[in-house]
């Protein structure tokens, strides 16, 4: 626990996010004594790294999401943050409600399906319900199609294939190669050979044309997938989609559009800072930086953010942010500070799958990439 600090009554820092970064910045004000509200739009913490295990087993999304109030009391709001008011220093909720800031740090991270991703407004056992239903669909269906062979799809084939061998698993990728391209291509080769050794059927350099008809994570027997190369129609009971992520620019895309670069990311300074505005932290997967997109690194710049706000408005040099190796991050992904301290563990220890301690090993070797990383 930091000191309380004593700060000008005009300081009240928004958090706009409450995924890996915004709840360590969180943490950090809340330990610190800064006034501050956490915004999101459901009302607990997902722990999403875990979000394809809780697809396959009955059980596990509950350890995943964690109730926000719990741990922030007042300090949290649930709501969707659909604007920013940089003039009058207010940030608006879908409701309507306006939430005055003196620091604003932006925390609203990447977007894409479920159940890869989780970001709707929901409350904890709501999302955690969706996560049983899919489970419940999954048993149901004899032959599951997984669409996107990234990472997140990498991992959810060889999480149905290890639960359920019996099943058959289809992988279809609009690439040759699987999964994240910064990987060393021996690695992604390496990759493929585990999962057709494991039995996942792998459709490779195809797409799926009329992904946009089909029906997701629901079992409905004789689902038809055309693809677009391949005469051959694929015959499913359940059609799970992991295709890519994108940064969640929506709630800024409008008062920040001139300082997001091409995918949406805030360009930040060194101090992580937006560009042009000392009170507005962009930190996580929405902000522009150099190196992999990891939960770990996402709560790393959370914490500096708030130092810098502490360090700002105490008269002290702000610090800049040095990118830390995949390899730290790697190991320190697993750190939660949520209270109370019921978080589920980095990946359990008996569902490490080889394939999966190979990704993450392969991660220690590769260079920074520069899309998002799923591992
Ligand atoms: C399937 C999967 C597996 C992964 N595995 C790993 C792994 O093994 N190791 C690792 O290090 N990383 C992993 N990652 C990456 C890691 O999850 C991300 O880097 C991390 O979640 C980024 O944290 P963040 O806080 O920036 O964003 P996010 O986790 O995306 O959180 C953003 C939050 O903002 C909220 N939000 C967004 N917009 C708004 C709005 N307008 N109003 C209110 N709230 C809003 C969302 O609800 C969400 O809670 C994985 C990712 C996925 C998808």
């Amino acid at each position: 626990m930091g000191s309380q600090l004593s700060v000008d009554e005009s300081v009240k820092v928004v958090i706009i996010g409450g995924g890996f970064a915004g709840k360590a910045a969180a943490c950090d004000l809340k330990s610190n004594g800064i006034p501050f509200v956490l915004v999101d739009m459901k009302d607990a913490f997902h722990h999403n790294v875990g979000a394809l295990r809780a697809s396959v087993e009955s059980g596990f999304a509950r350890k995943t999401f964690i109730s926000f109030e719990e741990s922030f009391h007042d300090n949290f709001k649930q709501g969707k943050v659909v604007g920013i008011n940089l003039e009058t220093q207010h940030v608006l909720l879908e409701s309507n409600e306006e939430l005055h800031f003196s620091h604003l740090i932006i925390a609203t991270g990447s977007d894409g399906p479920f159940p890869g991703k989780f970001n709707q407004i929901s409350s904890r056992e709501a999302a955690i319900q969706q996560y049983e239903d899919l489970v419940n669909e999954v048993k149901k269906a004899k032959h599951v199609v997984v669409v996107g062979g990234g990472s997140a799809g990498v991992e959810m084939a060889a999480e149905l294939k290890t639960d359920y061998p019996e099943k058959e698993i289809t992988l279809i990728h609009s690439k040759v190669a699987l999964a994240d391209v910064d990987l060393e291509p021996k690695v992604r080769q390496a990759l493929k050979e585990i999962l057709l050794k494991k039995g996942v059927k792998l459709v490779l350099g195809q797409r799926v044309s009329n992904l946009e008809e089909l029906k997701m994570n629901k079992a409905c027997e004789n689902t038809e997938l055309h693809l677009d190369k391949d005469p051959e129609v694929i015959k499913a009971d359940l059609v799970i989609c992991c295709t890519g992520l994108k940064v969640n620019s929506a709630c800024y895309g409008t008062a920040l559009g001139d300082k997001m670069g091409n995918d949406g990311s805030l360009r930040v300074n060194e101090f992580l800072q937006v560009d042009g505005h000392t009170n507005i932290y962009a930190v996580g997967d929405c902000a522009n930086l150099t190196g992999p997109k990891m939960a770990y690194l996402a709560g790393v710049q959370a914490n500096l953010a708030v130092t810098n706000i502490i360090n700002s408005v105490t008269g002290k040099c702000l610090k800049p942010y040095k990118s830390e190796s995949p390899k730290r991050a790697e190991h320190g992904v697993a750190e939660d500070c949520l209270t109370p301290l019921h978080s589920p563990p980095y990946i359990a220890e008996e569902h490490q799958s080889d394939l999966r301690t190979l990704l993450k090993n392969a991660e220690l070797q590769k260079p920074p990439p520069r899309t998002l990383l799923l591992f």
